[in-house]
């Protein structure tokens, strides 16, 4: 009998998926995760224990697939967590800088992470989805859909799996499953806010991010937590995760 996978309290560090330590190369930047694997087990618990909208019953996880990045990505990024860690006098802590695993959905024009064979991701301009794959992310290129931000101009996440849903959109002709990205993000110290500040361009002095807290009641006019930071270096994509119901018969795809 095999035994049961660990329950992570925090993202352990050794889950910096390396492109270069992979074997990997170009653009097959994702792997997908044996359903014994620690990792499909913390992501998949934290997308259900995510979805809150208690109008949409909660899809089922299909696959979860881990992002390979390079090592300058996430060197850069370690950087910055362990400039934050120093900041808030955390560097001993188990959990540095207060990293988070959190969702984000966006737009995907290709049908990557699929299908177990569909692990390279597309170069189409449009297919937000493997550009961030590829290049992380970039706050120039973020909000672009969605014309009202809470916290201005910044990389939005959100605990709440069925908020990322609203903005996972795929644009792919023919397509069977929906997907979300799950990031580690170095929240840091966070502006604790319950109420919008659209022109917010970064965190004021001693703080790393902004956090809307929940607010309302289920079935009430309800606000989702979102925590959103202003520094491309504050976030990278860790893992995809696919779900949902069926929407169309399989078929060849021109792109992927
Ligand atoms: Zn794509």
């Amino acid at each position: 009998m095999s035994s049961a996978p660990p329950h992570f309290t925090v993202i352990p560090d050794d889950s910096y998926f390396s492109l270069e330590h992979s074997g990997q190369s170009g653009r097959s930047r994702l792997v997908v995760l044996a359903p014994d694997d620690p990792y499909y087990h913390l992501v998949r618990d934290k997308f259900i224990e995510g979805w809150r909208h208690a109008d949409r019953p909660r899809p089922p996880v299909r696959a979860v697939l881990k992002i390979l990045s390079t090592n300058e990505s996430l060197n850069v990024y370690k950087k910055y967590r362990a400039k934050v860690a120093a900041e808030i006098n955390d560097r001993k802590a188990k959990n540095q800088g207060n990293q988070k695993l959190l969702f984000h959905g966006t737009n995907r024009y290709c049908r990557v992470a699929e299908n177990p064979d569909k692990v390279r991701i597309c170069e189409l301009s449009e297919c937000s989805l493997c550009s961030i794959i590829r290049h992380s992310f970039n706050i120039e290129k973020s909000g672009n859909k969605h014309s009202f931000r809470r916290f201005g101009k910044g990389i939005y996440t959100t605990t709440c799996s069925s908020k990322a849903d609203d903005y996972s959109f795929t644009g792919a002709k023919k397509f069977n499953w929906r997907v979300m990205l799950a990031c580690r993000v170095v929240v840091g110290r966070p502006l604790i806010r319950r109420q919008d500040d659209t022109e917010l361009t970064a965190p004021p002095p001693g703080y790393h991010s902004a956090m809307f807290q929940v607010i309302g009641k289920p079935g009430e006019n309800l606000n989702y937590h979102e925590t959103v930071v202003y520094d491309d270096d504050a976030i990278r994509p860790a893992f995809v995760v696919v779900y949902g119901e069926k929407q169309q018969e399989e078929s060849s795809c021109v792109v992927c």
